[in-house]
């Protein structure tokens, strides 16, 4: 059977996002994903002085196409590799919530985990996974993550009501994020110009050693990611872009 050609959503005439917040969140689901989708935008904020909290939902055990490689030896391989990449992008804070990769769900538990961070690192905006994508598969975690996240910015984390246990025992508060960005869209609206980070996102995918072989391509994967970053700005100002499907929360 003939491969079928890669979906290519249209990247002209979207509104190009400037202003750059005072605090980011980046929620993923394995090491390496939060790079992938947005580390050309959070080394060129972390630059201007953007306070990033990376947020890594999965050990990302089950990434190895190793067959000598088990889970429990590629755990803390992937957790220094994340460390190493967050730093080398400039992210300030970096949490891991652990969870077993390929195992997340959308249940109150990680809910509960996702509406704390937020309350206590109080993002303008936010980067995930775009739940909502039909062109191609979409890996359950990276659904998960994407529907976890857009619903722990409206309602969850905003309204006192839910999770009050946050408020009442651990002295936080609700939290109101102004917009949410979701990569790997079908439907891009917005651009954003990476030109001063797209170097340094390459720089921090390589750090994730164990998994260059498995990236779209490998040991080149800068140069497929530069091609990419400069397609997707050919019809703009700018050399290097990374596109995303925009949410702005109601006031
Ligand atoms: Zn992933």
């Amino acid at each position: 059977m003939q491969q079928p050609p890669r979906f290519m959503p249209d990247t002209s005439g979207l509104e190009i996002v400037t202003e750059v917040p005072e605090r980011t969140m980046v929620i993923f689901a394995h090491p390496d994903d939060g790079e992938l989708g947005a580390g050309g935008v959070i080394a060129t904020w972390s630059a201007q002085g953007c306070d990033i909290t990376m947020v890594v939902c999965t050990t990302g055990g089950s990434g190895s196409n190793d067959r000598a490689m088990d889970s429990q030896s590629i755990v803390p391989t992937r957790r220094a590799e994340q460390q190493e990449a967050s730093r080398t992008v400039g992210a300030a804070h970096l949490e891991f919530l652990d969870h077993q990769d390929g195992g997340l769900e959308d249940d109150r538990v990680f809910r509960g985990e996702i509406v704390r961070l937020i309350r206590r690192h109080r993002p303008h905006t936010i980067f995930c996974h775009d739940p909502h994508r039909f062109e191609g598969f979409n890996h359950r975690d990276h659904r998960m993550v994407g529907t976890v996240a857009l619903d722990a910015v409206y309602p969850y984390a905003r309204d006192h009501l839910h999770f009050p246990e946050h408020i009442e025992d651990e002295g936080l508060e609700p939290h109101k994020v102004v917009q949410v960005l979701m990569w790997g869209s079908d439907r891009p609206n917005v651009i954003i110009d990476t030109s001063a980070g797209v170097e340094t996102q390459i720089l921090a995918l390589h750090k994730h050693a164990s998994q260059i072989g498995g990236l779209r391509g490998g040991p080149q994967v800068g140069d497929r990611l530069r091609e990419r970053a400069e397609s997707v700005a050919e019809s703009y100002q700018f050399q290097y872009g990374q596109v995303y499907r925009r949410i702005i929360a109601r006031r």
